[in-house]
């Protein structure tokens, strides 16, 4: 017997394989049961490992983790209700769900998406419907185990294997096997635990046993693969290809899949239901007042592009640019957070004359790590400035200062919500309009994601057995926080800092800090790099001049680089509609 995705769709549907195949169990019948994952299970799966290697996002990773393990415990109480193998099926259940949170943090950080990871990732669909049939069947009265790949093979249940790839060309499958008067078997296959347990290779599209002789080979990231026959060589090299292929249109920011309208606007609950995606795709059609794709997808992006409630313009995204570059220090000695581009455009600035000061943040010296706004107006203080302190900085107040100093003059340095303080003195008649009048700010914008207090980043780095004063620098990227002490760099997962962010942060949809007159970032561009946008006209004169005097070099920003921060902009901008609900 064999069921389908949609025969297995949910608890409900499982209860009812469970149910046939008791009474086909009963009548004496010799079973062997094939099924599937439930509904959407495996193509959610590598969907989400597309876009993790794509945007590296852990924190992404982890909803999709909770919406993973929501579904299949509903389904586990759904089928089996309340009883004692419920308690051991959610472990059981738990345990695969953290294999797979574990693989897709691993793709994150990786930036790819290997044949092997797709392949390891596509059985894990069927891992976890096995332990929901196998202990709902017992729940039935009838003994059932299940049993992974390799262990089926150490029990020597070949054929049932053998037998299923014959008949199901494909990957990630459960066999359920039953002969008559013993228990049913439930079997997950996944071709890797079979590989745990054969020294022989194993053909990827076949499933058969290879001899490492084989003239059939195809090199593919980094391994060799074994083949039985052209046929199955040619099947797998069209599939390389075609995995090359999808990354680089993931990669295209052009192609956009129903997945990301998905994820980004009808799960959030936000769509509108306008009907405007299905009106102009055949594959879309709505139920009741959802979106909900029935057939082919092309990923040619219309859906989401012509969405009222999607983000997709770059000024929407970033704002409004007037070029972007890649740029880094060209003076000796600045040890910028990126490419020291910040610091060494405010040394030309004070160099040059065209600045008072520079509102920058500095580490306290009694109190490592905390940040201190300053007022810089030397070239060593400039330079003492240079790296960031992820925690939010009263640079306001430096700014208030200097103004009451006599400063005419200012360059100011912050994050968008610093900026955008600094922006709406300046348009808001209530504010402190007639005060900043006597002065001309200079305002320079940071990228920002997040900040963390620094009390939490203290627990965090001594939870780590380290202490603040001998980190040398901190850097945030990829999903990873680096921390350098002398030569040893010690790295961990970003979610680790999950429970100091600001709450400000989660609230925040400007990534590139659109008011500033230039901004930057390390978003982008290669390590060693500042990805910079030129926005008024007074910020591409400075920063061109600072270029030609020789403070900085630049070249233009790369299509795929650009294509890097407009993603991390979009996910920032829609990252929020997850929070916020309307109260009633
Ligand atoms: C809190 C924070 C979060 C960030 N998040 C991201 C991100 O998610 N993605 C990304 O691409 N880039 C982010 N950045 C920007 C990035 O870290 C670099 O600052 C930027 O790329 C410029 O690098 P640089 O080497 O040219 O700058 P540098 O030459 O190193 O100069 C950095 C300047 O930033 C000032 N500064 C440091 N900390 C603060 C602070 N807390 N508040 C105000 N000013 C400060 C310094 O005084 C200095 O003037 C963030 C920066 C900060 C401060
Ligand atoms: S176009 Fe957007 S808002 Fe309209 S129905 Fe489709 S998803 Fe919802
Ligand atoms: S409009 Fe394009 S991206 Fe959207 S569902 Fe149809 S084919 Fe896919
Ligand atoms: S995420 Fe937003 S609120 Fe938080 S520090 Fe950055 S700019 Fe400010």
């Amino acid at each position: 017997m064999k069921f389908g995705g949609t025969s297995v769709a949910d608890g409900k549907k499982l209860r009812h394989v469970a149910e046939l195949v008791k009474s086909y169990h009963e009548n004496g019948n010799q079973i062997v049961v094939v099924t599937s994952a439930l509904g959407g299970v495996t193509d959610a799966i590598l969907e989400e490992a597309h876009e993790a290697s794509k945007e590296g996002k852990v924190s992404r990773v982890k909803e999709f983790i909770a919406d993973l393990t929501k579904q299949h415990h509903a389904a586990t109480h759904e089928s089996v209700g309340d009883n004692a193998s419920t308690e051991d099926i959610i472990a059981e259940l738990d345990a695969r769900i953290e294999e797979i949170e574990k693989a897709l943090t691993g793709i994150c950080y990786l930036g790819e998406l290997t044949l092997r990871s797709i392949d390891y990732l596509s059985s894990y669909g069927e891992r976890m419907a096995a332990p929901i049939l196998s202990g709902l069947i017992r729940s039935l009265g009838i003994e059932s185990s299940h049993f992974t790949g390799g262990e089926s093979y150490k029990k020597q249940i070949r054929f049932s294997i053998h037998d299923y790839y014959m008949a199901t060309p494909g990957l990630g499958v459960m066999i359920t096997y039953a002969p008559p008067c013993t228990p049913l078997i439930i079997l997950p296959i996944a071709a890797d635990s079979i590989q745990e347990v054969t020294n022989m290779p194993i053909d990827p599209i076949c499933k058969r046993e290879v001899p490492p002789d084989t003239p059939y080979t195809s090199y593919h990231e980094g391994r060799t693969y074994y083949f039985h026959d052209t046929e199955c060589k040619k099947k797998f090299d069209d599939m390389a290809k075609n995995i090359v292929r999808v990354k680089r249109s993931l990669e295209d920011k052009k192609k956009i899949s129903f997945g990301r309208l998905r994820k980004d606007i009808i799960k959030p609950g936000i769509c509108a239901a306008c009907g405007a995606c299905a009106a102009s795709c055949p594959s879309i059609i709505m139920e009741g007042e959802k979106p909900k794709l029935v057939g082919p997808c092309t990923a040619c992006g219309i859906c989401y592009n012509q969405c009222p409630r999607t983000i997709t313009t770059e000024e929407g995204l970033v704002g409004s640019i007037r070029h972007p570059y890649a740029a880094r220090s060209a003076l000796k000695g600045v040890k910028g957070q990126d490419g020291g581009v910040v610091t060494s455009l405010l040394a030309y600035a004070l160099e040059e004359g065209l600045l008072d000061c520079a509102i920058v943040t500095v580490k306290s010296e009694d109190d490592p790590w905390r940040p201190v706004p300053v007022i810089a107006t030397t070239y060593d203080e400039i330079m003492e400035s240079a790296g960031s302190i992820y925690t939010h900085s009263m640079t306001i107040q430096a700014l208030m200062n200097a103004v009451l100093q006599g400063m005419r003059s200012i360059a100011f340095v912050g994050p968008p919500c610093n900026i955008d303080a600094v922006y709406k003195i300046y348009k808001s008649p209530y504010g402190l309009l007639h005060m900043f009048m006597r002065a001309n700010i200079f305002p320079l914008g940071l990228f920002c994601m997040d900040t963390f207090s620094h009390e939490g980043i203290e627990e965090f780095v001594a939870s780590k057995h380290l202490g603040l004063e001998d980190i040398e620098s901190m850097k945030i990227w990829r999903g990873k926080i680096e921390l350098e002490k002398g030569s040893e760099t010690f790295v961990y997962d970003l979610s680790e800092l999950d429970p100091y962010r600001s709450s400000s942060c989660k609230y925040c949809t400007d990534l590139t800090a659109r008011h500033a007159a230039i901004s930057f970032g390390g978003v982008g561009t290669p390590d060693g790099w500042t990805t910079v946008f030129t926005r008024s006209g007074r910020g591409y004169e400075i920063f061109h001049e600072a270029v030609e005097m020789g403070y900085i070099e630049s070249r233009d920003l790369e299509e795929k680089e650009m294509a890097r921060v407009l993603n991390l902009a979009r996910m920032k901008k829609v990252q929020k509609y997850g929070i916020i609900r309307r109260e009633k």
